[in-house]
C-alpha cells in the first residue's frame, strides 16, 4: 500500500511536470504569436429581431499555432492576462476590428457597430484612451461605432482608474457593454457610476428559457432593469427559434447567436448581411 500511494504521488508529480510543461510552451508560443501572423478576428453578427438585420457584430479572437492548431481564446486570453501580453494583443484588435469596419464600407456594406472585448488589464492602463484614440483617428472610425465589452470583474481591481478611464472614452463617444451580465458577483451599485449603454444577457440564462422558469425570470428581471436604467439590452448565445420569440416577447430586440449566426470571417459575414439568414 506504501509503494502504492508513492507511486501514485510520482504519478501526480509526472502529470504536473507535463501540465507545467504544456503551460510553458502555452506561453513561449503566444508570446510570438502576434509577430507570426497566427492571430484573426472572426464576426459574430449582432442582430435586430424587429427590422430582421444586422445591426452589428462582435470580433472574436483566434489564435491558430502551426503544431498546436487552434486553441481556444477561453485557454490563451487567461494566459495572455497572466503574463501581460493582453494589452500588446488586445491593441491589434482594436485596430483590426476598426479596420474591418473600412473595409466593409469599401465593399459598400455598412456595420452600424463594432463589439471588442477588452479585459480589465487593458481598461486599468493609464494610456488606455489614448490609445484608443489614437486608433480611431489612424483608421477614421466614428467613436460611436465603437462598442467596448467589459465584465463586471472590472470593479474587483483598481475603481477609481478604470471609472475615470470609461468616463473619458464615454467622452469620445465610445460605448460600454457589460458582457455576461447577472453571471458576477458584484452588485448592481456599479450601474449608477459606470457609462454603460448596454447589458449582455449572459449565455446561460438563455440556454434555459423556455425550458426553466428560473431563467425565464432572471431573463424577464434584467430585461426590466434596463429598460427602467435607459439601457439597451443584448440576448448572447441565442440557437433556438423558443428563445429568439421569448426575448422578442418580453422586449427584447437585440440577439446574438448561433441561431442567427456563427462567428465567421468577414467575407461571410457581409455575404450573410446580403443575403439575409
Ligand atoms: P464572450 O465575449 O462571452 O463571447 C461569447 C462566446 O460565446 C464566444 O466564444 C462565441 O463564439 C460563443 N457563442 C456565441 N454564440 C453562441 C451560441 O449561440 N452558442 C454557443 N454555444 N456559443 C456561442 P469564443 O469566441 O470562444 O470566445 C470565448 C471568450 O474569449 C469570449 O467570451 C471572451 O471573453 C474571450 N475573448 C474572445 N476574443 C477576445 C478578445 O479579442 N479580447 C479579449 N479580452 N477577450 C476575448
Ligand atoms: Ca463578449
Ligand atoms: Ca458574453
Ligand atoms: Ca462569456
Amino acid at each position: 500500500a506504501k509503494d502504492q500511494g508513492r507511486n501514485t504521488y510520482r504519478f501526480f508529480e509526472a502529470e504536473m511536470t507535463a501540465r507545467a510543461m504544456q503551460r510553458l510552451h502555452l506561453e513561449t508560443a503566444l508570446r510570438g504569436a502576434l509577430a507570426r501572423n497566427e492571430l484573426e478576428l472572426l464576426y459574430q453578427p449582432q442582430f435586430e429581431l424587429k427590422s430582421g438585420r444586422i445591426f452589428g457584430a462582435e470580433a472574436l479572437l483566434r489564435w491558430t499555432h502551426p503544431e498546436l492548431g487552434k486553441v481556444s481564446p477561453a485557454d490563451f486570453i487567461p494566459i495572455a492576462e497572466e503574463i501581460g501580453l493582453i494589452s500588446e494583443i488586445g491593441g491589434w484588435v482594436l485596430e483590426q476590428a476598426c479596420l474591418q469596419l473600412n473595409a466593409w464600407e469599401r465593399q459598400g456594406f455598412s456595420v452600424k457597430r463594432m463589439a471588442v472585448n477588452v479585459s480589465v488589464q487593458q481598461v486599468e492602463r493609464l494610456d488606455l484612451v489614448d490609445e484608443i484614440n489614437a486608433i480611431l483617428q489612424r483608421t477614421g472610425v466614428a467613436p460611436g461605432r465603437l462598442e467596448l465589452e467589459v465584465t463586471e470583474s472590472l470593479l474587483m481591481r483598481n475603481v477609481e482608474r478604470v471609472v475615470a478611464n470609461l468616463n473619458a472614452l464615454r467622452e469620445l463617444g465610445v460605448t460600454l457593454a457589460i458582457d455576461d451580465f447577472g453571471s458576477g458577483f458584484s452588485s448592481l451599485g456599479y450601474l449608477k457610476r459606470l457609462p454603460i449603454s448596454r447589458l449582455k444577457i449572459d449565455k446561460t440564462f438563455i440556454d434555459g428559457v423556455t425550458v426553466d422558469d428560473n431563467d425565464d425570470a432572471i431573463a424577464r428581471a434584467i430585461i426590466a432593469l434596463g429598460r427602467a436604467l435607459g439601457l439597451d439590452v443584448i440576448a448572447e448565445g441565442v440557437e433556438t427559434q423558443a428563445q429568439a420569440d421569448f426575448l422578442e416577447h418580453e422586449g427584447c430586440h437585440e440577439v446574438q447567436g448561433y441561431l442567427f449566426g456563427r462567428p465567421m470571417p468577414a467575407h461571410a459575414l457581409r455575404q450573410l448581411a446580403a443575403n439575409g439568414r
